[in-house]
């Protein structure tokens, strides 16, 4: 009997101590500026991170990496501990500077991913406010994708695809978009130079290995896509994947864009998208006619991520006047901000 109620009052305290936790420090914890957070007895971290919306897949490594020192065996969590949460707002998403909650124009911000001379961004425009990108440089890790030649040296599809991901990235934070780099290289940046020398060590948000298996890596970016897709419902959200083509040398393609067969509003996107470009070379080059084209294809990405998908091909890497527009830094800087000024005007139109 006395072991009976032992155990009872015991279970009363706890329930006391729960209540206690659940009213009186919820509140506080969601007002605090550093969020700590108590583990209750049986927490793992995903259960933790579950339980104060956060997607475990966002955020399992930066809770790690932030709690190293109070985590149990194989990163289990101590009951009564208290944890550190990473910060939900966009402090990781394009790799690491201050968070950028209150993003005023005028301000400047620093993403260490965009490299020294790249890395501070002042936020020019409420244009994008709301939107959220989720920009996809194509390849990466163990593969380099299609493998071009210019001047007598390799042109890597995943670093020039890279280095204009990073570019547009750039472009659209200026203009007051989330933004999120789904492939991201930590020493890299953006790069001003003719030829982009390649390395395997990209990962993919917010920081897994790049698998060798095609249809792994092509999943392991969609999951990431999809898990933060869930933490900005009900925001205009686009994915856009950065890739170049590999086609016969003769084959002259230009900038053009895909969409999923189902998505009427990726269609819309991307005929806004080649507009721009349209629109942009006219003035730029008056008689240079410009033939990129719109079209549906069922591709992994752009099929099984969430956000509306626009799926861009840079040119053809087999293709001079192509492998020009790409190995040139200002002509990967015009065709950034050529995209970017289509994706405002998508924004615009279909937000
Ligand atoms: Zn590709």
């Amino acid at each position: 009997m006395m072991f009976v109620s032992n155990l009872h009052i015991k279970l009363v305290v706890k329930y006391f101590f729960i209540c206690f936790f659940v009213i009186i420090a919820f509140p506080l914890i969601n007002s605090a500026q550093t969020k700590e957070v108590v583990a209750l007895k049986g927490d793992g971290i995903y259960r933790l991170l579950t339980r104060y919306g956060l997607s475990s897949a966002a955020y399992m490594d930066d809770f790690i990496a932030l709690n190293k020192a109070n985590l149990g065996k194989n990163n289990t969590l101590l009951a009564g501990v208290k944890y550190k949460l990473p910060d939900s707002a966009e402090a990781s998403q394009t790799g690491g500077g201050s968070p950028t909650e209150t993003k005023a124009t005028g301000k400047t911000v620093h993403y260490d991913i965009f490299g020294s001379n790249y890395a501070d961004v002042e936020i020019k425009s409420n244009d994008l406010k709301g939107a959220v990108y989720y920009l996809v440089g194509g390849h990466g890790g163990p593969d380099p994708g299609a493998v071009g030649k210019y001047n007598g040296y390799y042109v890597y599809e995943d670093e020039y695809a890279y280095d204009v991901t990073l570019r547009l990235a750039r472009r659209l934070i200026e203009e007051g978009a989330t933004v999120y780099l789904i492939t991201r290289d930590k020493n890299d940046g953006i790069r001003d130079a003719v030829s982009l020398k390649a390395d395997k060590d990209e990962v993919c948000y917010p920081n897994r290995t790049i698998p060798l298996n095609h249809v792994k890596r092509l999943r392991q970016r969609t999951d990431a896509v999809n898990q933060l897709y869930k933490k900005h419902k009900g925001s205009f959200q686009r994915m856009i994947a950065v890739h170049i083509d590999s086609r016969s040398k003769k084959e002259n393609i230009d900038i053009f864009f895909y969409h999923d067969k189902r998505s009427k509003t990726g269609k819309k996107a991307s005929e806004i998208l080649r507009d721009t470009i349209e629109k942009k070379y006219r003035e730029h080059q008056p008689n240079r006619g410009y033939t990129g084209t719109v079209s549906s294809r069922n591709l992994y990405v752009v099929r099984n991520t969430w956000p509306t998908a626009i799926f861009i091909e840079l040119g053809n890497m087999n293709h001079q006047r192509d492998v020009k527009r790409l190995v040139i830094p200002d002509n990967r800087q015009a065709v950034a901000n050529w995209l970017a000024l289509g994706l405002i005007s998508d924004f615009r139109t279909n937000k």
